[in-house]
């Protein structure tokens, strides 16, 4: 047996979205505790996690009431599932509170265990529906470039990032790609919002109508895009997209995997953005990242078809072993509790713009960023070479992945994408920490500056 968990780690261990040869090399950071807003390595040194973890961690890195929950819910009842007509306590009290705060008219709530898994329900759900109205036909997905939307086949087929479909031969799944609304980026010179919004929506009918509305299920959008570089997209486009999709009787489904529960300062990001999906995906904040427990939650529309035509078969045909999972499930119901007492949104608004004054405040007129932007407690940093032509810095400098470490040498978790810096920090922060947070990635951002003028 290797002496330290790092060399069993580093022999053992395949990672997830992780450079395996630099892996093998350099080993990984161990985290072994979370403590509040930070988490500690093996060797004790605590960073402020910006982004609770992959978007996640709501809740921060530690909480009694919820550790003393899952506990008390192993000893009663440790594993059961939902198949063949069976249910369990917590289940059915996690499945009724996401239906209180969903903005789906009629919500029914589908339990899997992660966001390409409730994204993947969404796809097959919006299939199984077509048929069952007689529109078999009906089967291609709009996505978007620069999405993410996970990591199974279907999830990175959705996905519009490189990356994930490079060197795996995807097959294509029947997934065609609308653009990236992102104006600071692909507007063209003196077009306004409003223009380059027409144009995108233009761009969409273009699209449709040169697939046929009748090949199209549904289209899959983030509200704000994660993975993608954190991009809102310009003010009137998902009210428009909304009307559009429905026009062409095609569903639209709302992934919610980063901007459910609060964070971009409602309940869901559908609601800062002004439409209401037919369905929509929820995973991460749903149970603060503390259990792997996700959803697909299905307007009334969509359900009924979809009864009626698994009642015909006899059975509907879709579910996961721990579908419902009774001690992922009692945590969930608990941290929807919790963020109930806490009122999640108008926190997220609160600490929110006190992070956007704060980055504001510190960074805005640093000659590496170009632009600030996000919703809620939820940010991103584009860093660019020119501020004023918008020019990106050259790839293979990797500048955003220079900022990041810097950003931990500072003691600071945060997220590069390329070259866009993202926080998405636990609701249980203070305002100081935030401030702890800022002042930790203006100072990556002065010893990258230093670094890249050597
Ligand atoms: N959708 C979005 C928007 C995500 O950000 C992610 C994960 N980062 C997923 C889906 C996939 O979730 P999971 O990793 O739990 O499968």
């Amino acid at each position: 047996m290797l002496n330290s968990l790092r060399s069993r780690d580093m022999a053992y261990h395949f990672h997830s979205q992780t450079n395996p040869r630099r892996q093998e090399a350099d080993g990984p950071l161990m985290i072994s505790r979370g403590e509040g807003c930070y988490v500690l390595d093996e060797l004790g040194n605590r960073y402020l996690e910006g982004m609770g973890g992959l978007w996640c961690a709501s809740l921060g890195f530690e909480n009694d009431r919820l550790a003393e929950l899952a506990a008390a819910q192993m000893k009663k009842l440790a594993t059961y599932h939902t198949f063949n007509h069976r249910s369990n306590d917590p289940c059915a009290d996690v499945v009724e509170q996401i239906a209180e705060l969903s903005p789906i008219p009629g919500s029914r709530v589908f339990l899997v265990n992660s966001g390409s898994e409730a994204n993947d329900t969404m796809v097959k759900l919006a299939w199984y529906y077509n048929i069952a109205r007689g529109k078999p036909s009906k089967r291609k997905i709009i996505s978007r470039k620069g999405a993410f939307h996970g990591s199974t086949v279907m999830g990175a087929a959705l996905g519009g990032l490189p990356h994930m479909h490079e060197s795996f031969n995807l097959p294509s799944l029947n997934v065609v790609y609308a653009g990236k609304p992102h104006f600071y980026k692909n507007a063209l010179p003196d077009e306004t919002e409003e223009a380059y919004c027409n144009r995108l929506i233009d761009d969409l009918e273009t699209l449709i109508a040169s697939e046929g509305a009748d090949t199209i299920a549904a289209m899959i959008a983030e509200p704000i895009m994660g993975a993608g570089g954190v991009v809102s997209p310009p003010a009137d486009y998902f009210p428009r997209v909304r009307e559009v999709l429905t026009r062409n009787d095609i569903l639209l489904l709302s992934d919610e995997v980063v901007c459910g529960f609060g964070r971009s300062g409602n309940w869901f990001g559908c609601e800062t953005f002004g439409f209401v999906p037919d369905m929509m995906s929820i995973a991460k904040g749903l149970s603060s990242g503390y259990m792997p427990i996700a959803a697909a939650v299905i307007g009334d529309h969509v359900y009924q078809a979809i009864a009626d035509e698994a009642d015909r078969i006899g059975v509907f045909g879709h579910g996961f072993t721990y579908s419902g999972h009774p001690v992922t499930a009692a945590v969930a119901a608990e941290v929807l509790r919790i963020y109930r007492e806490m009122d999640i949104p108008a926190r997220a608004r609160e600490l929110g713009g006190h992070l956007f004054g704060k980055l504001e405040a510190t960074i805005a007129d640093h000659p590496m960023v170009g632009e600030i932007r996000g919703a809620g407690f939820l940010a991103g940093i584009e860093l660019v070479a020119d501020r004023s032509t918008r020019t990106p810095f050259d790839p293979a400098l990797k500048v955003g992945a220079l900022v990041e470490r810097r950003c931990r040498a500072h003691s600071v978790m945060i997220r590069n994408m390329g070259d866009v810096i993202s926080v998405c920090p636990p609701f249980v922060m203070t305002k100081s920490q935030v401030g702890e947070l800022v002042d930790g990635i203006a100072a990556a951002l002065d010893d990258a500056s230093a670094e890249l003028g050597k």
